[in-house]
C-alpha cells in the first residue's frame, strides 16, 4: 500500500502536473520513510478529495516535488456519513475517539460540554486543543488511507444543538438509562435510501443528565440503547459507528 499525504489545491499545479508537498511531511517523508527520487506515494487533495498516483521528482528542506503520474479513484470514503458529538471526556480519551473513529470512517468529531463533563476547556485553551485533535485526525486519515481529513469542529453546549441537527436522516442518543429502542430498530427504520446523514451523540465519563435528553429529544434526538452493558465513553462512539457501517454500508 502507498503511502498517502494531504496538500491543498494551492499545491497542485495541474497545468504541468507537478505536486509540492510542505510542512512537517517533508521531514516525514525524508527521514522518516526515508523515501528516494523515484518512489511512488498517493496525494490526497485536502479541499475536494481528488487523489494523484505521484513519482517524488526532488526532494529539498523545503519541498518534495512530485510528478503527477494518474488520477486514482476516491476509494474509502462511504455511503454513511457519521458526525461524533461526543461529551467531552479526559483529553487521552477523546484522542481515542478521534483516532479510533477517523479509522473507522466518521465524518467529523464535535466536542459537547455537557454537565457531569469532568474536564473543563477554557476558552483561552481551546484553539490549541483543537488544533492538537485536528493533527491526531489528519494522522489517522493517513494511515487509513481516508480520502477526507473528518474534521474537529468548535465546542459545543446543548442548547447549540437546536441548530446543529438540521439535515439529518437520524440524529442517534446513545443513552445508558434507555432500556427499550435498540439503536438495530432506528437504522433499519431509515434503511432504504443510497446515502445517509447521521448524528450520533454520546454523554462524558460521567453520563447524561435526564434534563439533558429530555432536551435532545426535544431537538428531534432518537434515545437508543447499545446494549445490555454499559459501554465507557471512548468505546460508545466506536461501537456505533462500526454497527452504524455495518447496517448501512454500501459494499464497494
Ligand atoms: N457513568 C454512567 C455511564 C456513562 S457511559 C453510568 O455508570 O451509568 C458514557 C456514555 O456512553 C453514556 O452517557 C452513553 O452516551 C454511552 N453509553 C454507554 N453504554 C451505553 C449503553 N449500554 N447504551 C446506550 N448508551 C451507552
Amino acid at each position: 500500500m502507498l503511502s498517502k499525504f494531504f496538500v491543498n489545491s494551492e499545491n497542485i499545479d495541474k497545468e504541468n502536473g507537478k505536486i509540492t508537498i510542505t510542512g512537517e511531511d517533508v521531514n516525514h517523508i525524508k527521514n522518516v520513510l526515508r523515501y528516494s527520487i523515484g518512489d511512488m506515494i498517493t496525494i490526497c487533495n485536502k479541499e475536494d478529495s481528488r487523489n494523484f498516483l505521484s513519482k517524488i521528482k526532488e526532494m529539498s528542506s523545503n519541498g518534495v516535488i512530485c510528478d503527477i503520474m494518474e488520477e486514482v479513484d476516491n476509494k474509502a470514503e462511504s455511503n454513511v456519513i457519521i458526525d461524533v458529538y461526543q461529551g467531552i471526556p479526559k483529553a487521552d480519551k477523546m484522542e481515542h475517539i478521534i483516532q479510533k473513529g477517523t479509522e473507522l470512517g466518521a465524518h467529523s468529531f464535535t466536542p459537547v460540554r455537557l454537565k457531569r463533563c469532568i474536564v473543563k476547556i477554557d476558552k483561552k485553551d481551546e484553539k490549541k486543543k483543537i488544533e492538537r485533535w485536528q493533527k491526531i485526525s489528519e494522522v489517522a486519515a493517513k494511515q487509513s488511507l481516508r480520502d477526507i481529513i473528518p474534521e474537529v469542529r468548535s465546542i459545543i453546549d446543548i442548547n447549540d444543538f437546536e441548530k446543529c441537527l438540521d439535515g439529518y436522516d437520524t440524529v442517534l442518543l446513545a443513552y445508558e438509562n434507555e432500556k427499550v429502542h435498540y439503536i438495530k430498530e432506528e437504522l433499519l427504520k431509515i434503511k432504504n435510501k443510497e446515502d445517509y446523514k447521521i448524528a450520533i451523540i454520546v454523554g462524558p465519563e460521567g453520563g447524561l443528565e435526564e434534563s439533558e435528553v429530555e432536551i435532545l429529544e426535544k431537538f428531534g434526538a432518537k434515545i437508543v440503547s447499545l446494549g445490555s452493558r454499559i459501554l465507557r465513553t471512548e468505546t460508545a462512539p466506536l461501537q456505533m459507528i462500526s454497527v452504524i457501517m455495518y447496517e448501512l454500508e454500501k459494499q464497494k
